[in-house]
C-alpha cells in the first residue's frame, strides 16, 4: 500500500512538472540508487549468509590441516576487518536513506558510533583460533586515526585484539609492508578479505583486466590460503572501472 502511494505521489509530482512548463525538477534520482539492490542482498538474503559460512568453514578447515602436522614457527591468521569482520551496512544503507553521494560518505562518523557488528561465522572462527593458540592480526586500510575507536569496537563485538596486532593504514597505502612485519616472526596459514588488496601477490593493479588476470594466474590459491568474503557493496573493482563512461555503458551484452 506504501509504495502504491509512493508511485501515486511520484506520479502527481511528474505530472505536476510537467504541466507547470518544467519550472521544477523532476524528482531528483538518489546519487547511490545504483547501490541499493547490492545493500539489500547483503543485508537480507541467505545466500550471503550461506557464502559467508562457506568462506569461514574452508578457513577453519585449513587451519585445521596445517595444525595437524609440527611447525617450527609460531602460526597466524591475517584478517581485514570491514566487510570481513565487521558488517558496515548499517552505516552505509543509512546515508543512502539520506541520499547522500558516495562522495559525501560519512564513514568518519560512522567509525566513531563504533555501531558494527560482527559478520556471521567470524566470532566462532576467531575462538577456534584462539584455542589453538594461532596468532590473529588485524591489518586495514580504516586510517590510523580511526585506531581507538575501530579497537573498541572490535572488543565490544567480542573480538580478542591486542592493540599490537591492530595494523591500521599510515602512509602506506599496501598491505604489504604490514604483512611482512607479521611474516617475520610468523607463518600465516590464511588470508581473509574481501578485496583483492587484502592478500599477497600483487594486486594493487588498478585495471579491470589487470586484477583479472592475476586473479586467474593465482587461481590455485584461492580456497587455499587466500580465503575471500562476498562485498557487493564497494571495493578496489569499482575503482578500477573506466571513469569515461556510464555504467550501463560498462555492462557486457555479448559473450
Ligand atoms: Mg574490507
Amino acid at each position: 500500500m506504501r509504495s502504491l502511494l509512493i508511485v501515486l505521489s511520484l506520479t502527481v509530482l511528474a505530472s505536476c512538472s510537467t504541466h507547470s512548463n518544467h519550472e521544477s525538477n523532476e524528482v531528483k534520482a538518489n546519487p547511490r540508487e545504483y547501490q541499493i539492490g547490492a545493500y539489500l542482498w547483503q543485508q537480507t538474503s541467505g545466500e550471503y549468509r550461506a557464502l559467508v559460512h562457506q568462506a569461514y568453514n574452508i578457513a577453519r578447515e585449513r587451519v585445521e590441516r596445517d595444525l595437524e602436522d609440527k611447525h617450527n614457527r609460531k602460526r597466524a591468521v591475517i584478517f581485514d576487518i570491514d566487510e570481513t569482520l565487521l558488517d558496515n551496512s548499517v552505516g552505509g544503507a543509512q546515508e543512502i536513506k539520506l541520499g547522500l553521494s558516495w562522495k559525501d560518505n560519512k564513514f568518519n562518523e560512522w567509525v566513531k558510533s563504533r555501531q558494527a557488528v560482527a559478520i556471521p561465522g567470524t566470532l566462532d572462527f576467531v575462538k577456534f583460533l584462539k584455542d589453538r593458540q594461532v596468532e590473529i592480526f588485524y591489518i586495514s586500510n580504516r586510517a590510523l586515526s580511526m585506531f581507538d575507536d575501530t579497537y573498541a569496537n572490535l572488543q565490544a563485538v567480542g573480538f580478542p585484539v591486542k592493540k599490537e596486532n591492530l595494523m591500521l593504514m599510515g602512509e602506506d597505502h599496501s598491505k604489504e609492508s604490514r604483512r611482512q612485519i607479521v611474516l617475520k616472526k610468523y607463518d600465516v596459514v590464511v588470508y581473509l578479505g574481501d578485496n583483492l588488496t587484502d592478500f599477497p601477490g600483487g594486486f594493487e593493479k588498478t585495471s579491470v583486466e589487470a586484477r583479472n588476470a592475476l586473479v586467474e594466474k593465482m587461481q590455485s590459491d584461492f580456497g587455499q590460503k587466500l580465503i575471500i568474503l562476498p562485498n557487493p557493496l564497494y571495493g578496489d573493482w569499482e575503482r578500477a572501472l573506466p571513469t569515461d563512461k556510464s555504467r550501463i555503458d560498462l555492462l557486457k551484452i555479448k559473450p
